[in-house]
This record gives structure tokens, sequence and C-alpha cells, in this order.
């Protein structure tokens, strides 16, 4: 199953509850606009390689359009239109006054020097800088980009429209970024995971977690929930996963990581497995942070966690989300899992545009209060109506959306 038929499911199945008719979901379903360029640059050998970048803007009747840059081999225009179309119901749960859009271009960085990575970035921008900006679409880091990549669009994006640094968000604190930017989608994992055991009548020493993936999302949680004190009994990246029964030191393991190049190889304070075996590992949180469709209809049978919060995008597979759900297991899902970075990406844009700064602490209160709201009108919405909660954040996002598409007329 393709990247955006998964999506497409999950979106059937809340339509079906909202009785929504197919012209409706039609509409909603198909983006707004897919742009597909082609990036000629030059490397530092002085050979020519031709990339190929991506931009789908899914849908602005709430607002703007956002949504991250992924630079990955992988990258195709349907996993682009896939994570597009999650952004718009992802902005419409956290209520943030955003369409959806994402980005990305096939290409694996490491495979880049510093001055290679610069110039396919402003040659990308130079190729989509009309389709986006401010007030149009606004850009943010991903799988492979980071506040580097972000200042050099900007950069690029103002030598054509002039100063504009709300343009694209996950910039540098010095230039126009926000602190806790960085932490936001570990941060707000941690956050739901704390509001949903609490609503789950479990107390954070009594829970037993795994997390997959130890890079920007994963390290923020497991930091996160160590020092909620949850138990993080295993982690794991590219190199394998790492277990401690008793609980892992995860200030020592962030250390460990940060001092080789954020990896864990080599990592001796824990027992170490091949990295599949962290998700079927006897916990009772499982919170995939890596790759999408690592739950599937093979693995499923083994998963003995009893919640699984998704802080990666598209982590399980629709398939496997039924066998789940008709076993009891309780799913947070991605759109409000990993919500935590538009938020605050929002607070960066919002500051851009009013040429104000906030402090670290109101930028933590005023996401909390954001995935607080978002979580107990989803977790109201799936009690009262006896559903799962991905099927209420995902009917909360389409009405929402569909209101907003209404009001304005087609
Ligand atoms: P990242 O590149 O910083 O980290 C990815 C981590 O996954 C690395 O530790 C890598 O070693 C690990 N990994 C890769 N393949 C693996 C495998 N097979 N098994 C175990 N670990 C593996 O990426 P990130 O920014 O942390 O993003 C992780 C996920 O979260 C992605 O799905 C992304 O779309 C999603 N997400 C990120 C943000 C954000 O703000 N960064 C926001 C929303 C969603």
């Amino acid at each position: 199953m393709q990247a955006f038929q998964a999506t497409q499911v999950y979106f059937d199945r809340a339509a079906d509850l909202l009785g929504m008719d197919e012209q409706i979901r039609c509409a909603l379903l198909t983006a707004k606009r897919e742009v597909r360029v082609q990036i000629p640059v030059e490397m530092d050998d002085g050979s020519i390689r031709t990339l190929l970048g991506y931009r789908v803007q899914h849908d602005n009747s709430r607002g703007p359009m956002k949504g991250g840059l992924r630079y990955h081999a992988d990258v195709d225009l349907d996993e682009v239109r896939a994570l597009a179309a999650l952004m718009t119901w992802k902005t419409a749960i956290v209520n943030i006054p955003y369409g959806g859009a994402k980005g990305g271009i096939t290409v694996n960085p490491g495979t880049l020097s510093s001055k290679e990575l610069e110039r396919v970035t402003r040659k990308f921008v130079d190729q989509i800088h009309d389709v986006i900006g401010p007030q149009v679409d606004i850009p943010a880091p991903d799988m492979g980009t980071n506040y580097r990549v972000m200042s050099w669009l900007r950069n690029q994006w103002e030598k054509y429209h002039g100063f504009g640094p709300a343009c694209v968000t996950g910039k540098p604190v010095e230039h126009y970024g926000v602190p806790g930017r960085e932490e936001a989608t570990g941060r707000g994992v941690g956050i739901l995971a704390f509001k949903l055991i609490r609503r789950l009548g479990k107390q954070p020493r009594d829970i037993r977690v795994a997390i997959q993936g130890f890079g920007n999302v994963g390290t923020h949680t497991a930091k996160f929930l160590h020092e909620a004190d949850f138990k993080v009994v295993a982690i794991s990246d590219v190199s394998g996963a790492y277990v401690r029964e008793n609980g892992l030191d995860i200030p020592d393991a962030l250390r460990f990581a940060l001092a080789h190049r954020g990896k864990l190889t080599g990592y001796a304070n824990a027992d170490h497995i091949p990295g599949d075996q962290l998700l079927t590992l006897d916990v009772d949180l499982l919170i995939p942070a890596a790759l999408g469709n690592v739950i599937t209809e093979q693995n499923v049978a083994a998963i003995q966690a009893e919640i699984i919060l998704e802080a990666a995008n598209g982590p399980i597979h629709p398939a496997a989300d039924l066998v789940l759900q008709e076993r009891g297991v309780t799913i947070l899902p991605d759109i409000l899992a990993n919500a935590g970075g538009v938020t605050v990406s929002y607070f960066e844009w919002v500051q851009n545009l009013q040429h104000y700064k906030w402090g670290l602490d109101r930028v933590r209160q005023e996401l909390d209060l954001v995935l607080s709201t978002a979580f107990e009108q989803v977790w109201q919405e799936a009690q009262e109506a006896r559903i799962s909660m991905r099927a209420s954040a995902y009917k909360l996002a389409i009405e929402r959306v569909h209101r907003a598409t209404l009001l304005a007329g087609f």
C-alpha cells in the first residue's frame, strides 16, 4: 500500500462516521497544488547532478499552508502528498490557523558536502519561491533537514521578496528562531504520554517504555519521560537497540550520543539487541519515533505494548492498526502525538510577524496549553462515541476543515 493510500484509509474511516458524501471527500482529499521541479546542481568536483524536488500544498481553508521539508533518498510525490494531507489534519486538531503542505528532495543528504547541500537548497528555492511565503506556505525542518537548511532557505527566499523571516520556521534562535523549537516535538510527545497514562489511571513510575529512534524526536521524548519518572527500558537507532531491564540512564545515553555524532553505536551501559526487536519487547508504552510503516501485518502479532504513541509519521500500517484496535491497544495517532513541532513553529511565525520575542518558559506553557486542549477534545470524543482516538482525531480534524471549506464557499 502506498503512503497516500494509507492516510486515505484513516480519512475514510472517519468520513464514514461523519456520513460524508463522496463529492466532499474528493474535495477535501485532493491537494490544491502539486509542484515537481528539476534541481540541477554543480557538485564540488565540477560534475552536474540533477535532483527532483517536490512541494505539495494540500489545503488552505483554515490558513496559510504549513509543513516540513524532507531530504531523503526515498522521497517521492506519493510520500510528500501523504505527509501534506497529514499536516492539514494535524494543524486542524491542534486548532492553529494553518492548512497543510509538505516538501522534499530525493537525495541522501549524508552523501552531500555542506556546500553541496547549500547549493541544492538555494536552487530548490529558486524553483519554488513564488509559491511559498509567510501568507501562503511556510516550510520547516523534517527528516534530513535542520536549522541551517532553514537559514539558507530564508536567505534565498528574501533575495526575491525582501525581508520576511516568517517565510520559514525552525530557524536558528540567532536568526529569528524561537527557544524550544528543537525540543518541541519530543516534549509534546512526553506531555501527551503523561496526559494519556493519567487518563488510563496509571502512574508514570509504573510505565516501562521503549522508544525507536534516537534523533531529534526520540532524544527529547526520552529526556522528558525520564525526568517525569517513566522507566525508559529500551532505545534504538540505526545501530540497533539498547536495553536495560531496570531502566536506562537516559542522561548518560544522551551524553554518549552527543559525543558520538548523534549515534548510539558502541554504547556499552546497556544490552545490545537487533533494532527491530525493540518493537516487540514486553513494555507498557511503545513509541516509534523514527520511520514510517514499522508496525505491519508481519510483526503486529508480536507487539506486546498496551499503549502506542505514534511520534513518527505513519508508523502503523492500517491493516496492523485494525488488529491492534481489536486487541484493545490504546493508540495516540501521529496527527496529535507529534503535533508539538508544528505548534511551536506556529509560535515562531507569530513572533516573526509581530517582531516580538517570547522566552522559553512562555513557549513551553503555550505548547502545554495547545496540546492539552487538543488531547482532551480527542479523548472526550473517543469516550463518548466509543471510537478509537485515531478515529476521533480524524473526525475532529475533518469536521473543522470541512466547515471552513463550506464557509468560504467552493
Ligand atoms: P532524525 O533524523 O533526527 O532521527 C531519526 C532517528 O531514527 C535517528 O536516530 C536514526 O538513527 C533512527 N533510525 C533510522 N532508521 C532506524 C531504524 N530502522 N531503526 C531504529 N532507528 C532508526 O528525525 P526526527 O526529526 O527525529 O524524526 C523522526 C520521525 O518523527 C519522522 O517520522 C518525522 O517525520 C517525525 N516528525 C518529526 C518532527 C520534528 O519536529 N523533527 C515533527 C513531526 C514528526
